[in-house]
């Protein structure tokens, strides 16, 4: 009971080591080897968004007879497990840990092992 549920979690929380505002490196998929910063997160789906990353046009029809239609771009979401976090630090796509610092948890470059 429950055990699966737990399971779940941690895996979301895995996903969710990236932080809106983060500078990430895409690993795979159309952006791939591109870098931007996180707009946003979306922890529930294990998905990130980035600044024009993933952009998908989006047509929004005229509200009043005359107006003219707009094509508005958006970054859409993609799944968190593409981006790697661009350590700050050594400037490389690395995997995060986290150690235990006076104010908690911190999250570390593994690499480098600078706080990020
Ligand atoms: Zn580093």
């Amino acid at each position: 009971m429950g055990g699966r549920d737990a399971l779940w979690k941690a895996d979301n929380l895995q996903l969710m080591k990236i932080r809106k505002g983060d500078q990430v490196k895409i690993i795979s998929g159309n952006d791939k080897g591109k870098t931007a910063r996180v707009t946003a997160v979306f922890p529930e789906q294990g998905r990130i968004a980035a600044a024009d990353l993933n952009v998908k046009k989006k047509h929004v029809r005229p509200r009043r007879q005359g107006d003219k239609g707009e094509l508005v771009a958006m970054p859409a979401s993609f799944p968190a497990s593409r981006a790697m976090l661009v350590c700050p630090s050594c400037g490389k796509a690395v995997r995060i840990g986290y150690r235990k610092d006076e104010s908690g948890n911190v999250r570390i470059c593994k690499k480098c092992s600078a706080i990020v």
